[in-house]
């Protein structure tokens, strides 16, 4: 396996950023992952572990390590009377997955459509979109440990899965590599179709078959509305996760502004839409300086028009942190990696 040197991970990421890797691989199965990381350990080198790159920030400074960028393949699908095991290399492309389960007639991936990335990013951050998250159909998450170089794997009940979360996000999973996802899916369900932007479209477009294809189809045409190109511009989608908050913080907020939406979260919590916080609130929609802004159709996405530099997106989004919690005391968190 080839080991290069100096690679610019600005290509190797969505977002259109980064600098130099010293080292940098691409590996195709467990025996080239092996290789990998016995190379990192005699060189004494850090580990980072690219999929699509479509979730993180990397300085312009670059990564004195190795880069490993997962191109496990491989698709197997095995089925039950009313279900199918579908066991995914963590390299494949996370839309072709979803068009896949699709076109097979396999409900439970469907409103999950569009997102970029691999499959071996998508328990980390435990992806949701319209009413639904990717840890519910997850059936065992397989990856390497590091720490003895030993195949080992967790049931999607162990995987911690939460908003946004899981333990893939914690100090002890850090020397973790996820090599393979299982998901588990029904041949009959019920769609899911309660968040307003998906009922609004088949309202407007009088569509009464409501099958899986068309689900998809909808999902693929409000996301191209609302999100940018990636063909046009760096982003990372979303940068910051939605904010869950207790009742009485979201009660005296309501005091200040009366209009402000909100849905019901788990142990009595409210889950706060932060575009529109950022839009109504802090007004920094379509605000742009140099060349990040604050996504003119989603607040939510901050976008590179071309040469934004790391700290220029990292400036801006501490920026607008501040700007959250000084007008509503929320903390809000990256949903973004940070890699310096
Ligand atoms: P949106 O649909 O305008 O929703 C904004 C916020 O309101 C989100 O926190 C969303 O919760 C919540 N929400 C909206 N309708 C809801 C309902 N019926 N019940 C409960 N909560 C509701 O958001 P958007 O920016 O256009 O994004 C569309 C979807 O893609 C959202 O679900 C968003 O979370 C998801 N998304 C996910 C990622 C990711 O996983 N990295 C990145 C970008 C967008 P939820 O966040 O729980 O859905």
């Amino acid at each position: 396996m080839e080991f290069r040197e100096k690679v610019m991970l600005k290509d190797y990421t969505t977002f259109k950023i980064g600098g130099e890797a010293r080292y940098f691989c691409e590996v195709k199965n467990i025996d080239e992952l092996m290789e990998a990381v016995i190379f990192a350990r005699k060189g004494d080198l850090p580990i980072l572990i690219i999929g699509g790159g479509s979730n993180m920030l990397i300085s312009d400074d670059g990564f004195l390590g190795l880069v490993i960028k997962m191109e496990i393949k491989g698709i197997e699908i095995s089925e039950t009377l009313n279900s199918a095991l579908l066991a995914v290399g963590s390299g494949e492309n996370w839309d072709s997955l979803v068009e896949t389960s699709v076109s097979k007639g396999l409900y439970g991936l469907e409103n999950l459509s569009g997102i970029p990335g691999t499959v071996g990013g998508t328990p980390v951050q435990n992806i949701g979109a319209y009413g639904v998250e990717v840890g519910e159909y997850i059936k065992d998450v397989e990856y390497f440990d590091t720490n003895d170089l030993k195949i080992k794997s967790l049931n999607g009940g162990e995987c911690e899965f939460d908003y946004r979360d899981s333990i893939f996000k914690r100090s002890k999973s850090k020397k973790w590599i996820i090599t393979r996802v299982t998901f588990e899916l029904k041949k009959k369900a019920k769609l899911k179709l309660d968040y307003k932007d998906i009922s609004e479209y088949f309202l407007q477009k009088n569509i009464k078959k409501l099958t899986l294809h068309a689900v998809r189809k909808a999902i693929l045409e409000i996301r191209s509305r609302k999100f940018p190109d990636l063909k046009e511009v760096g982003t990372a989608g979303s940068f910051f996760k939605n904010p869950i908050v207790t009742k009485k913080h979201f009660l005296s907020l309501t005091k200040m502004y009366p209009d402000l939406p909100f849905y019901k979260a788990s142990y009595g919590r409210v889950k706060i839409p932060l575009g529109w916080v950022l839009e109504h609130i802090c007004g920094v929609k379509g605000v742009r300086i140099n060349d990040v802004a604050s996504f003119e159709k989603q607040a939510l996405v901050l976008v590179n028009y071309g040469n934004a530099k790391s700290n220029d997106v990292y400036n801006y989004a501490c920026e607008i942190q501040q700007q959250v919690l000084a007008k509503t005391g929320i903390e809000v968190e990256w949903e973004v990696r940070y890699v310096k």
